[in-house]
Formats: structure tokens, C-alpha cells, sequence
């Protein structure tokens, strides 16, 4: 089983096209709904009383929930962005922790030992708490935002040294290592202990450097982008649901994974919020999976 934790929240987003308001979001709805299309998946999170019901029948019908805390006292976390016509350069207009400020994780028996767990975007420290609740997981992976790079930095380093992978995109781990060349960014994050990091770069594809090595991939080539959010977060669970079905973690699984990443991140932007991902099936992962493939071959 895989277990994700992170934040399930209602966004409002921005885009010179259009605005969408309180719409369900969150780094854990988007890592898990990607995620869920490989593997059985579990969320561990909180709510508020003023999270819709219908959006709790949504997580439930693809993701077990039983994790999920609904805080009868608080208001959901609350994410507030908007996009220029560069979607790529998002600004937050505002950060509602809410509930998740003092959260105090649990998780049911029944995950307990589960074998893959995915830290999304989250409170590193709260991340590094829920760590200690499982047995002994075979595979952990962690990714974190420029919101906690400013106000938790030292935790975000003690948490990347405690991970097995590190996914980060393009601007985060610049931000982090007051560095510009990525590929330099990516040999530190490695050095801080995990075994690999990818660095995303959006619309320029991703980064995986593992055992000393680079390895490049350009994007899935998407021309009507509605909605960026949510990307970094589907390819992580797709990354991580993929690798959970795998027998080996090597550079071909790794770089396998990172193709499942970007073909779900690409879904992802396709639409407002998670209306994509909702509407894909297993035939549409594969079709552009081939579709990948293909662009590659010459
Ligand atoms: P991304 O994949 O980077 O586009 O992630 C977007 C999601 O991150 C949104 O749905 C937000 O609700 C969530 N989010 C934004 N800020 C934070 C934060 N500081 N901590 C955790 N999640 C966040």
C-alpha cells in the first residue's frame, strides 16, 4: 500500500482565462488521485467542517480516506494563487494553514505498515512526525515548496536527509541552495542523503540524478494549458504509485517513473484543479505512455 500525506484544500486560482474558487485541492489530493491509477492508495490529512461532502465522496470513491481527520472546530486549509499569462510563474496571493497548524497526525492500524509512503508538500516537520508512525517503509519520498524553504529551511534539510527521494521543482531547489545551475542543485540534494532527486522544470521536462548521474527528460508536449496547479503534486504520486509496482528501484525504473510523472502532470494542467484527473482512465495513461514513447524515437 501507499500512503500519502499532505494537504487536502480548497484552492482559488487565478489565471488571466478564468478563476475558480474554493475548488478541492491540495498536495495530497492531487499525489493521491495521480497515484491511485498504479496502486492502492491511502490519504493522511485533515479537513475542516467547511469541506464540501461532495469532495469527500470524490476522495473516497478512488482513495482510502480512512486517514483523514475532519476537524469539526477549524476551516480547511486555504490556497490562494494566481498566474500571468506566463502559467508557468505562479504568485500566492494568500496561505490559510487553518487546520493543518496544529495538526497532530495519526494514521489507522491498517497503514501502518505500509511499504511506500509519499510526503507531499507539507509542514516538514509535521512530515517528519508522521514518518515515525509507520514500521519500516521500503521507499519514502518527499517533496517540499518555496513556503517552507523560507520559514522552515533547517527542517526541510533534516527531512531530505531522512527520505529515500526528493522530487522539487525548478525554482524550490534554486531557492534552497541560493544556487542557479540546476544540475549543481540536484548533486546537493543527493549529498543531504537521498538516494536520488528530481528537479522539475514544467513546460522544460525534468531532471533525475541518481548514482552520480544525469538524466534529462523533456516535457509531454501540452498546447492548451488551463490550470498549472497540481502538476508538481500528480507527478509525484504518479512517480511514486509507479515505482511501487516496480521489483527494482534503478536508473531504468527511475527513469520509467519519471516518464509516469510527467504524462500525469500533463493531465493535470489540462483543466482546472483535478477535473482532469478525474475524468482519465488506465487506456488514456497508456495511450500517452505509447505517445511518449514514440517522440522519442527516431
Ligand atoms: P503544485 O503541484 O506545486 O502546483 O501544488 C499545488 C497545491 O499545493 C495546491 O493545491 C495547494 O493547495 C497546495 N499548497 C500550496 N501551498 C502549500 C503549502 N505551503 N503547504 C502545503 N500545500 C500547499
Amino acid at each position: 500500500m501507499l500512503t500519502v500525506f499532505g494537504t487536502i484544500a480548497l484552492d482559488t486560482t487565478r489565471t488571466p482565462f478564468h478563476t475558480v474558487e474554493r475548488t478541492l485541492g491540495g498536495t495530497a489530493t492531487f499525489a493521491s488521485i495521480s497515484a491511485s491509477n498504479y496502486v492502492f492508495t491511502s490519504i493522511v490529512g485533515i479537513v475542516g467542517h467547511d469541506f464540501p461532502a461532495s469532495y469527500l465522496d470524490l476522495l473516497k470513491n478512488r482513495v482510502d480516506i480512512r486517514g483523514l481527520t475532519i476537524s469539526q472546530t477549524g476551516k480547511t486549509f486555504h490556497y490562494d494563487s494566481s498566474f500571468g499569462y506566463d502559467l508557468s510563474k505562479r504568485t500566492t496571493n494568500k496561505t490559510e494553514l487553518n487546520v493543518i497548524s496544529n495538526y497532530q497526525s495519526t494514521i489507522p492500524d491498517e497503514y501502518v505498515d505500509s511499504e511506500y509512503v509519499y510526503l507531499a508538500n507539507n509542514d516538514p516537520l509535521q512530515n517528519m512526525n508522521v514518518l515515525k508512525l509507520f514500521s519500516k517503509p521500503k521507499l519514502i519520498i518527499c517533496d517540499t515548496m518555496d513556503f517552507w524553504i523560507m520559514n522552515r529551511r533547517d527542517e526541510v534539510i533534516k527531512m531530505i536527509n531522512n527520505v529515500d527521494g526528493i522530487i522539487l521543482n525548478e525554482s524550490e531547489a534554486k531557492l534552497l541552495f541560493k544556487e542557479s545551475n540546476i544540475f549543481t542543485c540536484a548533486r546537493l540534494l543527493g549529498s543531504i542523503g537521498p538516494a536520488f532527486a528530481v528537479i522539475n522544470k514544467g513546460e522544460n521536462g525534468s531532471l533525475l540524478f541518481y548514482e552520480n548521474e544525469f538524466y534529462p527528460l523533456p516535457a509531454y508536449p501540452i498546447e492548451i494549458i488551463r490550470d498549472p496547479t497540481g502538476a508538481g503534486d500528480s507527478f509525484g504520486g504518479a512517480f511514486m504509485g509507479y515505482l511501487s509496482q516496480q521489483e527494482k528501484l534503478d536508473s531504468k525504473s527511475l527513469k520509467n517513473a519519471m516518464m509516469h510523472g510527467n504524462i500525469m502532470g500533463s493531465f493535470a494542467i489540462e483543466d482546472y484543479g483535478i477535473e482532469k484527473l478525474v475524468s482519465i482512465n488506465a487506456d488514456d495513461i497508456k495511450n500517452r505512455y505509447e505517445k511518449y514513447k514514440e517522440i522519442f524515437s527516431f
